[in-house]
């Protein structure tokens, strides 16, 4: 048994290949942090649901269930952070066109210095207070905002918003990630993919029409706010 602080954050490790798993779980532990590990993707899925770590690792390719599915899963009722670990060779640009609802994608083969520092971050910004989002049946909810991530549907007050897929999508992106700042570029690349050639005036032209939908005052928002010399800030 691992006898550890009850503060310890606790991190599972979804990976099949066992060199990987084996010196992931290593330098976790390393780091102080619990570490849980499963080599398939049911078998994690179910430790995801039973153990509730504070972080999951969570490969790609897995036998079983893959990253994807098992991500979708958990997202119907968990905000869990998640990175997902990605084989080189676009595959990564291609998972995170999709939304998985990922936390954070890095590419194989990683150093373990950049993987521990995107686990601090996550898990600092998961524990930074500023309101995480909650899950109810299956929709993401923040305020008086509902988003139905399989259905692509989103209600204000219990009323359908009208709204274009990217419209949509950006929306979703800030409802995952409140409090925090986002340059333009940042997310042009996060909700329009790198395949995409418009420039940052699109996130502009995008953020004024949500805003027309999701604030009550469109003029002086206090959902999707600009930061000046920086990009935008969603309030949680
Ligand atoms: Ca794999």
């Amino acid at each position: 048994m691992v006898t550890a602080q009850p503060d310890t954050p606790r991190v599972l490790v979804i990976e099949d290949e066992e060199a990987l798993r084996f010196t992931l779980a290593h330098s976790l532990k390393k780091e102080g942090y619990q570490v849980l590990a499963a080599s398939r993707g049911d078998d994690g899925l179910k430790l995801a649901r039973e153990a509730r770590p504070d972080l999951i690792l969570l490969d790609l390719m897995l036998p079983g269930l893959d990253g994807i599915q098992i991500c979708r899963l958990l997202r119907r009722d968990s905000t869990v952070p998640i990175i997902m670990l990605t084989a080189l060779g676009g595959e990564g640009d291609r998972v995170a066109g999709l939304d998985t609802g990922a936390d954070d994608y890095l590419a194989k083969p990683f150093g373990m210095r950049e993987l521990l520092a995107r686990v601090r971050a996550l898990l600092r910004r998961s524990a930074s207070g500023s309101q995480p989002p909650v899950v109810k049946d299956g929709a993401l909810v923040s305020g008086d905002l509902a988003l139905d991530r399989e259905r692509r549907e989103a209600t204000r007050a219990g009323k359908p918003l009208r709204m274009k897929p990217k419209e949509f999508e950006l929306l979703l992106f800030f409802a995952q990630h409140p409090g925090r700042v986002f340059t333009r570029e940042q997310i042009l690349d996060e909700v329009w993919g790198l395949d995409f050639y418009g420039g940052p005036r699109t996130v502009d032209v995008h953020v004024r029409w949500l805003r027309q939908k999701i604030e009550a005052d469109p003029a002086n928002p206090d959902r999707i706010k600009t930061v000046r010399g920086s990009g935008y800030l969603f309030e949680g």
